[in-house]
């Protein structure tokens, strides 16, 4: 079983939709609206796993009590994932002390629900580390790592999962990290339909993203696809 750690499926249409069947996919949103959806998507596809949540690109366009109503919809018990939430220095580093404070408020979450987290973190890898660590947090995804590789280590020691983007193929800091992570860390994803260089991201390229990490890490596809498919469960279930 293929996973997508990381996609918005939201913004994919009925037919795309139907066509990624076959593969498990955890959704994140961005907001109160495109949070709903990915609830409603999961009722609807069995396949797909909901995470709720707003991007920190969001924080400056939603009023403060949104997260309230985010919290209302992992209270009942049926949405066990936050994201994309986080924090990102590299994007939007205008609206930093902002982010913090939602970003705080989703990890108070996080812990008094026991949620996974499903994180955004460019140019703020160490600053979301000590975060998650301080609050003691137990089930996170750094989303398509590309921070420090001296981090990696902290980080898996922590039990946490660092998820490779399918942008591997062209994207050689991808490759550096999936040299690094050890396959029990490892996640694969998408984050489709996100364009990245002229490539518009779909979870269908989870496919391709399996055998690549296998011929880096010496092992053939089905051990790394066996291996993604465990972290998923350990982490969901
Ligand atoms: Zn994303």
């Amino acid at each position: 079983m293929l996973v997508d750690s990381h996609t918005h499926l939201y913004e994919f249409n009925p037919d795309e939709l139907r066509s990624f069947g076959g593969i498990i996919l955890v959704s994140v949103a961005e907001d109160v609206k495109s949070s709903e959806t990915v609830v409603k998507l999961a009722e609807e596809y069995g396949n797909v796993t909901p995470c709720v949540g707003i991007h920190p690109w969001n924080v400056d366009k939603v009023p403060p009590s949104d997260v309230k109503l985010i919290e209302g919809m992992v209270k009942g018990g049926d949405v066990r994932c936050l994201g994309e939430v986080g924090l990102d220095l590299k994007f939007t580093p205008n609206t930093i002390d902002r982010q913090r404070r939602f970003f705080e408020e989703f990890l108070r979450m996080a812990k008094e629900y026991d949620l996974v987290l499903n994180i955004h973190s460019p140019d703020a890898w160490r600053e979301v580390y000590d975060m998650v660590t301080r609050v003691d947090v137990d089930k996170v995804i750094f989303h398509w790592y590309t921070g420090p590789l001296d981090l990696i280590g902290d980080v898996t020691e922590q039990g946490y999962y660092i998820s490779v983007n399918a942008a591997l193929k062209i994207q050689e800091k991808s490759r550096r990290v999936a040299e690094v992570v050890p396959l029990r860390f490892m996640l694969t994803e998408s984050d489709g339909p996100y364009e990245y260089r002229g490539i518009r991201l779909t979870p269908l390229m989870i496919r391709e993203l399996v055998p690549e990490i296998a011929k880096i890490k010496g092992v053939d596809a089905a051990t790394v696809e066996d291996s993604v498919y465990f972290n998923y469960t350990k982490l969901f279930k």
